[in-house]
């Protein structure tokens, strides 16, 4: 579609300030949002409330993206894991995560990932570019449009392939669409961004947008965090508390800090009473993860005593500790392990 403009890559007041550029009213603009966001139209001729010549001169300079489900993998747990092909014919997963009365669907925002966690799959090949606007909400839009899960989304999290940070401007243009009410109408409360904690860009997104954030922590001290997450060595542990404890958020929201627990190298005692001192006082929500096991790594998960201790330290010291078991590792669907089905 060369040349011309993908509607869905537009926020709301850009489309309405491009749709003025062919005469049309404002109210057009929140019109054609619900066309493509709610109702899921797939071209602007199936617009059928903008007249037959607004859509004629519309589709000469425009049109609506989508994505190829290519694949849909379904786990033993019931979690699926959908292969999307994008126009250049790279490949972009989602999870969708059962969970006891609803689902959550993780979407991705890059192709690879720059950030080169030593524990994640996605992030060993690097970055090959970032999601548009328009693919980041398709993953979204594609998965509604299977009516089986439609009544049933409420949560979305930012978090699949790719950092959600270091693609910010179309990161935050997609939540923009995912909470207008002309838009997806999602409540800002069921939309989380995680970050391995790129510091500048957490100081903007408080600015930004009022929704969830979760820290991909998995460490307790720089030693060890610079060794299974780079990105540690431009923002330091102290650095990335300092934020997450400044960052304003509602009195009935809590951060939540990710911690995955990997064998022998951040699951001990020490490391557990080390973590819940740096973090005392806080009032925030730690997420155990064991770890996932992939070829690419040497990287085992610890045994289930080791994962009982550790957990029972940061309950000792009151803090909620939930341990969240990945879903869909026998589809490669669980954290880390996205972009196996790419290749
Ligand atoms: S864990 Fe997240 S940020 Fe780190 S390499 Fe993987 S996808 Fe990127």
């Amino acid at each position: 579609m060369s040349g011309k403009q993908d509607l869905k890559d537009l926020s709301l007041n850009e489309l309405e300030d491009f749709i003025s550029t062919f005469g049309l009213k404002p109210y057009r603009a929140k019109q054609i949002f619900k066309w493509l966001f709610q109702k899921h139209a797939h071209s602007i001729d199936s617009m059928t409330d903008l007249s037959k010549d607004i859509r004629k001169e519309l589709s000469k300079n425009c049109y609506v993206g989508h994505l190829t489900l290519k694949r849909m993998d379904q786990s033993k747990d019931n979690s699926k894991k959908f292969l999307f092909e994008t126009s250049d014919n790279n490949g972009i997963e989602s999870v969708l995560i059962p969970e006891r009365n609803h689902w959550t669907l993780c979407i991705s925002t890059q192709i690879g990932c720059p950030m080169k966690c030593k524990f994640c799959y996605t992030g060993e090949k690097g970055l090959l570019r970032n999601l548009s606007v328009s693919e980041i909400l398709n993953q979204v839009g594609t998965v509604l449009k299977i009516g089986e899960f439609k009544e049933k989304l409420p949560n979305i999290v930012i978090m699949g392939m790719g950092e959600p940070l270091s693609n910010y401007d179309n990161t935050v243009k997609s939540i923009q669409t995912l909470l207008s009410q002309w838009g997806f109408n999602f409540s800002h409360r069921k939309v989380t961004v995680s970050t391995v904690g790129l510091v500048p860009q957490m100081n903007q997104l408080a600015k930004d947008l009022p929704v969830n954030l979760a820290i991909s922590l998995n460490a307790p001290n720089n030693k060890i965090r610079n060794r299974i997450m780079p990105i540690n060595k431009k923002f330091p542990v102290e650095e990335l508390i300092i934020t997450a404890k400044n960052y304003p958020i509602s009195k009935r929201k809590r951060i939540t800090f990710e911690y995955i627990l990997i064998k022998d190298i951040n699951d001990s005692d020490e490391n557990a009473y080390e973590l819940a001192e740096i973090l005392k006082g806080f009032p925030c929500k730690i997420n155990l993860i064991p770890f996932n096991e992939h070829h690419a790594t040497i990287f085992k998960q610890p045994d289930e005593d080791r994962i009982t201790k550790f957990r029972a330290i940061l309950l000792k010291k009151k803090f909620t500790a939930p341990i969240r078991r990945s879903k869909g590792s026998d589809i490669a669907a669980a954290c880390g392990q996205l972009g196996k089905s790419i290749g």
